[in-house]
């Protein structure tokens, strides 16, 4: 099977509590959320740490090296495409693509590396490509 392309991707919404993981992310690098309170990483960002409500959190660099948890393969659409969870080397699970490769032979448990894909008039997105 063909290499995937590029599908036309909406673009995402930053609001004043992503607004420094969207400008991050135009310059190529993945922000996590970490709590100074409990030490929890945690993605999709928020103001607040999801598991103690604490505030204090603060934004930290992520290497861009995970591995796929689960996926599933969208066939029935116009550009067929991969979303899976994978999980980063720090140990934040997010809910991605899999993009730039065959969508038959994605593997649970495959190494991934980050990839940024661009959005249609927005910030560019992070996904995952195989290693
Ligand atoms: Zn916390």
């Amino acid at each position: 099977m063909a290499i995937t392309q590029d599908r036309k991707l909406p673009p995402p919404e930053p609001n004043p509590e992503t607004q420094p993981f969207w400008d991050a992310a135009a310059r190529g690098q993945l922000l996590l959320k970490r709590c100074a309170a409990c030490g929890e990483r945690h993605y999709y960002p928020r103001a607040l740490c999801p598991f103690c409500f604490s505030d204090k959190t603060e934004w930290e660099p992520a290497s861009g090296a995970g591995k796929i948890y689960s996926f599933s393969v969208m066939r029935r659409v116009p550009v067929p495409y991969a979303i899976a969870y994978v999980t980063l080397a720090e140990g934040v699970t997010m809910l991605t693509n899999v993009v730039d490769c065959d969508l038959g032979r994605i593997r649970i448990g495959q190494d991934v590396r980050l990839v940024f894909k661009p959005t249609d008039g927005g910030p560019r997105v992070p996904m995952f490509t195989p290693v």
